[in-house]
């Protein structure tokens, strides 16, 4: 059983980072935390409270992990499930609920009661109707980085399922706020959005502790995500302000390594809702002045000491993405720039800029060029521009695969190493198949 608290102690006590492996271990080990709370660390975490009559959940993380999850629970308590509580409906928060739910039949005691947001189901739906999608992106997203594998770029829609089979239904929602209780602790649930429209963080009283759900990641907020719907910044400061009026003493988020002691989590939470309030004040400031998302992108920047924070960095999604999700909350999706209202499609203009070039040669060249002296923003558009302009050009795929390659190293997040992974991948397919013939 490791020490997470000691782990988290130390980190946010000497602002000190050993990277995200230390942080996020979904290994399903489950910890014990005191006062008959325990938490399993998985792909997202399940925490656990023994309440005298039966257990209250938080989430039950990914599908592939209910398992584990369960049997790491078991080698801890033989207790029935009384309440499962959905922190938010995503994926890996709430597909491992099968395993839950077939132990409690097989078993044959009472079926855990399952609650959540009244979004979560409007939420299920839309899954369903956007699993294509779903699947694609998710795939791009989380593409291990170091691992180029062939064919990853052609995910076919309906094939192949995004979330589990079946998303398990809630049977208890509400809309601002719900009191449950177990034996001899209540769990105060409280709606707000921020990652989510359908998310809830809970305050127990009875153990001070807070159970934040994606609130608090351990990694800079979720905000960003720029393949998935809106996501409220403000809203998320907001409700990291109401944690802690609470004056909690335990927090346990869904992600990352749980937390200790009235005056640590005070400042932990003080320094995210301040990252996502700074990064909503000064893209305002800006809308509100008349710039252009362009020139917004550019110019708002938040504080190295707290971007250093180990619990900020930006290592999944970025305060860049963040700017352009504030953008589509407040305005619109038309970014400043008229060219971009009713634009040509990208590979006439790339055609156009290929032929004003002398071909799409020289944009690789001159890609590769680019790259090489260190602006890898403007090289990547050149290299894109060269294969839109020449689908087939091979030398164009191969500067491609480079440009994109070093971007991705470059970069920190994942969404980012993702998306240029993904490019990169593309054209060394299409490389692939071209030595083959
Ligand atoms: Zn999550």
């Amino acid at each position: 059983m490791a020490d997470l608290l000691a782990l988290s102690e130390r980190f946010i006590d000497n602002d000190i980072y050993e990277g995200a492996g230390l942080i996020n271990r979904p290994t399903t080990e489950l910890s014990e935390l005191g006062n008959g709370i325990a938490m399993v660390e998985a792909f997202s975490h399940v925490v656990v409270f023994k309440t005298g009559d039966g257990l209250v959940l938080f989430d039950t993380s990914l599908e592939a992990f209910g398992g584990g999850v369960l049997k790491s629970l078991r080698g801890w308590t033989d207790e029935p499930v009384s309440h499962i509580c959905y922190t938010h409906g995503h994926a890996d928060h709430v597909g491992g609920t099968g395993a839950f739910l077939c132990e409690a039949c097989e078993k044959e005691a009472r079926r855990p009661r399952i609650v959540a947001h009244e979004n979560v189901s409007p939420r299920f739906r839309r899954y369903e109707q956007t699993n294509g999608y779903n699947y694609i992106i998710n795939a791009r997203q989380f593409a291990p980085a170091s691992e180029l594998r062939m064919g990853d770029g052609s995910a076919t829609p309906g094939a192949r399922r995004f979330g589990p089979d079946p998303w398990v239904e809630p049977d208890t929602t509400f809309r601002d706020r719900l009191e449950i209780r177990s034996g001899d602790t209540r769990f105060e649930l409280h709606h707000a959005i921020g990652e989510t429209d359908d998310h809830l963080w809970a305050w127990v009283p009875e153990h001070k502790a807070i159970c934040s759900g994606d609130f608090i990641t351990w990694v800079f907020p979720n905000a960003g995500n720029p393949q998935k719907v809106q996501r409220y910044p403000l809203e998320w400061a907001r409700a990291l302000r109401e944690m802690a009026a609470r004056e909690p003493e335990l927090l346990l988020p869904a992600h990352g390594l749980p937390i200790a002691g009235k005056a640590r989590i005070a400042g932990v939470l003080d320094a995210i809702a301040t990252v996502l309030e700074m990064l909503v004040e000064q893209t305002l400031a800006m809308m509100n002045e008349g710039a252009r998302l362009d020139e917004i992108v550019h110019a708002v920047k938040l504080p190295t000491e707290l971007m250093n924070k180990p619990y900020l960095r930006p290592v999944y999604d970025e305060p860049e993405f963040v700017i352009h999700n504030i953008w589509r909350l407040y305005g619109g999706w038309y970014d400043g720039n008229p060219a971009h209202l009713k634009p040509a499609p990208d590979a006439v203009l790339a055609a156009e800029m290929a032929r004003l070039a002398g071909g799409a040669d020289k944009l690789a060249t001159r890609a590769s060029e680019v790259a090489q002296a260190g602006d890898l923003r403007l090289a990547c558009h050149l290299a894109e521009m060269a294969v839109q302009a020449d689908p087939e050009n091979i030398v164009a795929h191969g500067v491609r695969a480079e440009v994109f390659g070093a971007r991705r190293q470059a970069e920190a997040s994942l969404m980012a190493k993702g998306i240029y992974g993904f490019a990169e991948r593309q054209s060394l397919q299409i490389l692939g198949q071209h030595n083959q013939n």
